[in-house]
């Protein structure tokens, strides 16, 4: 039974951002991974894509992350997006850069307003270690060839943050982006799901994660960083919808499920969560806004 409250007249200044996992599947296996929840290895076809982002659009939700696990492994990702698009959501694409070829970069063009690649090291041994083989070279290669004339997108580069690349791994790697307009986002490793079963090999403190980030903004006053900090204390985050149609929120070292697409409207499961809790998205907006937005 969904322990949440039902309120009816959704409020107008509500969640304004939605994390859409289009698939669960994955081409990787990072042992930290946070994102990647087994279970569900199906992925919605488009018909039922339409159903949920109708009942997305009737909660005002106005920016849809399209991730993962990986987003580019579904081959109607084109088909996907055309339809986000024509209900005129703005549009984040997570992904890891593998499957990224010139021609599929090519059609992204109209498709998505902001483009998230990560990046975990700035060298390839280290990297490769934790983000699988080519990772490096598939990520760098558009990082270094993007170019704000010809890809009508913004681009972020997304560094996770853990014990094993903390002190020697990131402090390079703007030099694959300086002097582009890139927001290079640096999100504290997550001990949350399968990622929990590994958190003494990755974890580090928020307080220690702040501070690398504001070394590494005083190292290169002109990057704008983004910081995205994960607190055990922290309650509720950001509204990911599942393939099956579940809603969920984090909780600690796993998420809740809130709602589901299918049963119930997206605008009465945000007010009813939302309504209980301050969320971090809320208390943090400034923080949350800027790590996607902030590239003018
Ligand atoms: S690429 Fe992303 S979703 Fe896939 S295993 Fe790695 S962290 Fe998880």
């Amino acid at each position: 039974m969904n322990p949440y409250r039902i309120i009816s007249n959704p409020p107008v200044n509500s969640i304004t951002y939605l994390g859409y996992r289009i698939t669960e599947r994955c081409n990787q296996s990072c042992p930290f991974c946070f994102s990647r929840e087994k279970d569900i290895a199906f992925d919605q076809p488009i018909s039922e894509i339409k159903l949920c982002l109708e009942n997305i659009q009737r909660a005002r939700i106005s920016t849809i992350g399209i991730m993962g696990g990986e987003p580019l492994v579904r081959h109607d990702l084109i088909n996907i997006l055309k339809l986000i698009k024509k209900f005129g959501f703005e549009t984040i694409l997570s992904t890891n850069a593998l499957l990224l070829t010139d021609n599929l970069l090519h059609q992204l063009k109209h498709l998505v307003d902001y483009l998230s690649i990560s990046l975990d090291a700035d060298n390839q041994p280290l990297n490769d270690h934790y983000r699988g083989i080519g990772q490096f070279t598939a990520a760098t290669r558009i990082i270094t060839t993007y170019n704000p004339q010809i890809h009508p997108f913004k681009l972020k580069v997304n560094t996770i943050v853990h014990q094993q690349n903390f002190h020697n791994g990131i402090d390079q790697i703007p030099r694959f982006f300086l002097g582009k307009p890139i927001v290079w986002k640096l999100l504290q490793y997550t001990p949350r799901l399968d990622g929990f079963k590994v958190r003494d090999q990755f974890q580090i403190t928020t307080k220690a994660f702040k501070l690398k980030s504001q070394q590494l903004q005083k190292k290169y006053p002109s990057t704008i960083i983004a910081q995205r900090t994960y607190s055990i204390n922290e309650k509720y985050d950001l509204l990911l919808l599942r393939p099956n149609g579940d809603l969920q929120i984090n909780h600690h070292d796993q998420y809740q499920v809130v709602g589901n697409a299918y049963q119930d409207e997206i605008s009465h499961v945000i007010e009813s969560v939302w309504h209980q809790q301050t969320s971090y998205y809320h208390e943090n907006w400034d923080e949350f806004e800027r790590s996607y937005r902030q590239l003018n």
